[in-house]
């Protein structure tokens, strides 16, 4: 029951509509017993200074933030976690009051560990990842090229539709941390993806292909198979059983759709914001719960 203890987070995106965030946080909120809600926000972006203000102003405990001012809100917020500030993206806001009233607004990312933690549960050692493939240059790519470039040590391929944009994203990791010679961008085709996955181990798709409701594209040309070596991961989660995926299995490699990652990020969020970091296993249990049943409908998310 929504009442005056009732504390507030929410998601500030444009659009937010077809979010699942709000059905995985609410599910944790009342499977736990805390009153709290979480709400979507959706800000244009030209008004997204005044929202993030406006939180801290009407006592909002934190806020999600997705597509597209991750980047935008890092430079809004008083502090960052490391994550956050080495990726140029914030995905989550800690708002903490002060005394005096005021308040402290910190940015945390936690795309970048919800996409380790989510490829760990399924057994995915990042650690001995030798080549992998990133297809996107989005904001999801970068949260994967910076945790691929965290935690594995081999040559990271971004492919993406528009060339510049792949290349926009390589400079900018590789001259933060000094990555510039793992990384190499090239123009999304069918010969470029087929040829670059022949050395990888880890083909992810990160662009928003396959998604509903153009559920029968595929970054992966049907003129060729895919490698049974592989392990492909789809960020894409509406669906959850993209055509990319049952490509993959046909030709025997390793299929791993988003919703772990999804999943992931919202229990570590919910544990910034609630104090309750420890029970991060339940949380994303519930939550996946919550988002399966909600994905059962075709156009669920
Ligand atoms: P974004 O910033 O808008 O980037 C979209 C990407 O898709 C760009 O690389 C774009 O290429 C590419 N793209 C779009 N249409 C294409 C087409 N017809 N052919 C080839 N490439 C195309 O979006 P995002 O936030 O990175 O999200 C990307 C996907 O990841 C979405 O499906 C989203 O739902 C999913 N996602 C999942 C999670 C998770 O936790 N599982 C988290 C975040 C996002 P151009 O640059 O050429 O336009």
């Amino acid at each position: 029951m929504i009442d005056g203890q009732t504390r507030l987070v929410g998601l500030l995106g444009w659009p937010v509509e077809h979010s699942l965030s709000p059905v995985m946080q609410n599910a944790a909120f009342e499977e736990l017993g805390l009153n709290w809600l979480y709400v979507p926000l959706p800000v244009r972006p030209e008004q997204i200074e005044v929202a993030i203000g406006g939180l801290a102003g009407l006592g909002f405990h934190g806020a999600n933030v997705t597509v597209p001012h991750k980047q935008a809100a890092l430079g809004l917020v008083d502090e960052a976690d490391t994550d956050a500030r080495g990726l140029g993206a914030t995905n989550t806001l800690v708002i903490d009051r002060q005394r005096d009233g005021s308040a402290r607004i910190t940015g945390h990312n936690t795309d970048v560990a919800g996409f380790i933690t989510a490829l760990r549960a399924r057994d995915v050692d990042l650690r001995g990842c030798r080549n992998a493939i990133v297809v996107g240059a989005g904001g999801a790519a970068r949260a994967v090229v910076y945790g691929l470039l965290s935690t594995s040590e081999g040559p990271i391929t971004v492919l993406n539709r528009s060339v510049s944009r792949a290349e926009a994203l390589v400079a900018d990791l590789g001259a933060r941390e000094g990555w510039g010679a793992r990384l190499l961008a090239a123009r999304l085709t069918s010969d470029s993806i087929v040829g670059a996955t022949r050395a990888a181990d880890l083909l992810i798709n990160a662009t928003t292909v396959g998604m509903w409701p153009r559920v029968d594209q595929s970054v992966w040309p049907d003129s060729a198979r895919l490698p049974s070596t592989l392990t492909v991961l789809d960020l894409v989660y509406n669906p959850l059983e993209t055509r990319l995926l049952r490509q993959a299995r046909s030709g025997g490699a390793r299929a791993l759709d988003g919703l772990e990652m999804l999943v992931q990020q919202g229990a570590l969020a919910f544990g910034l914001w609630t104090g309750h970091g420890r029970d991060t296993n339940r949380v994303a249990r519930i939550m996946r719960d919550a988002c399966r049943v909600r994905l059962r409908t075709p156009n669920g998310g």
